[in-house]
């Protein structure tokens, strides 16, 4: 009898990364155009040389700062090779064979799949019409087996953000023992006051947020992320984590991004007023797009997603495309940004 996987693992999706095109534009993943700052680079450089040493095992001067630098509590939080692998975390740390996990839908693409990993039921639940997601919905999700709700805000692919009072009012009616984690990968894209920031929260026992240095702070090819938890959580999460996981050039590249978190914002300042300039400019044209807070914009296309796509693949233009749906265009610089407008605008809707 020959070696056999988990037979579970054939129904389940792969991870789709943006499609990379030589020359291209690439607005298919919600990276950071533009390369990282130099005080990074040279953090990098510096600690690429020596890698023939295991990185500090703990990460202990990447959460000292990080605990600093966010006003923290340093033994709340855990780092991860990326936010999505937290969530996998998550999951495992909180869920036995057939637990439920709710989420959104469309939303982060990563949560069907950690949580099938991690051998509970993912249960989805539709956004409201206005591609938002849908708290009532989420609440009467919640079963005997609930052990954890993902709350993308903004929510990805659409943009679309929660507002204080709404999550405020959900957060009070979510059963204590469901932790509710807050992912907030595009929050210094958000600039409408009314979103919270999800620290705000750790007040509560059952809320996590999850923050990530792969959009904002320029370092998606490092793989970093942390979590802010109660203290169990938190020890829950680095107990089923990879030793090592986080590597020695992520952690310096963690605290060097930190250290450049002016120059880093006013990038994002940047994004952010050419969201508003793309979003216009796409509604000017006829398209239906969601007020954004993140550094994306979503077009509903429905059956005329693939043939956009398709139409801005063949003007160089790399966007991220969900058959059927919609496609997520990343807010690049202004230059990337024209060229995926002149393609919207030369498409037939
Ligand atoms: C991009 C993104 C992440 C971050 O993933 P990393 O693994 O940190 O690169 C997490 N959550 C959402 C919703 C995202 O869009």
């Amino acid at each position: 009898m020959p070696v056999t996987v988990r037979a579970d693992l054939a129904s389940l999706p792969d991870y789709i990364a943006g499609r990379k095109v030589p020359g291209a534009v690439i607005l298919s993943s919600n990276e950071l155009s533009g390369p990282p700052p130099e005080a990074i680079l040279a953090a990098v450089a510096e600690a690429a040389a020596d890698v023939n040493r295991y990185p500090a095992m703990g990460a202990d001067d990447l959460l000292d700062k990080t605990a600093e630098h966010f006003g923290l509590d340093r033994p709340r939080l855990a780092v991860g090779c990326g936010s999505v692998s937290l969530c996998q975390q998550l999951v495992q740390a909180t869920c036995e064979p057939g637990d439920e996990v709710i989420f959104g839908w469309r939303s982060f693409e990563a949560y069907p799949i950690v949580t099938q990993i991690a051998m509970a039921t993912g249960v989805r639940v539709p956004l409201t019409p206005a591609q938002g997601l849908d708290l009532e919905g989420m609440l009467a999700a919640v079963t005997d087996r609930t052990r954890l709700l993902f709350v993308s805000n903004p929510n990805n692919p659409t943009g679309t953000a929660l507002r204080t009072a709404e999550l405020t009012a959900f957060l009070d009616r979510v059963p204590e023992n469901v932790l509710v984690v807050l992912d907030e990968a595009y929050r210094e894209f958000v600039t409408d006051e009314d979103v919270p920031d999800g620290f705000t929260f750790l007040d509560r026992q059952n809320v996590a947020v999850l923050r990530t240095f792969s959009k904002a702070y320029a370092l998606a090819g490092i793989r970093l992320g942390f979590l802010a938890a109660s203290l169990d959580v938190a020890a829950g999460v680095r107990k089923v984590g990879i030793p090592f996981s986080v590597n020695r050039i992520a952690q310096a590249a963690g605290i060097a991004a930190m250290a450049a978190t002016p120059e880093l914002l006013a990038r994002c300042a940047e994004v952010t007023a050419e969201r508003t300039r793309v979003h216009d400019a796409l509604l000017e044209m006829g398209y239906d797009v969601p007020a954004s807070q993140a550094n994306f914009v979503w077009l509903p296309l429905g059956e005329k997603t693939a043939e956009f796509n398709e139409h801005c693949l063949d003007q160089r233009v790399v966007i991220r495309a969900f058959a059927g749906e919609g496609v997520r265009a990343t807010v690049g610089l202004p230059a990337e940004n024209d060229a995926f407008l002149a393609a919207a605008k030369s498409f037939q809707h």
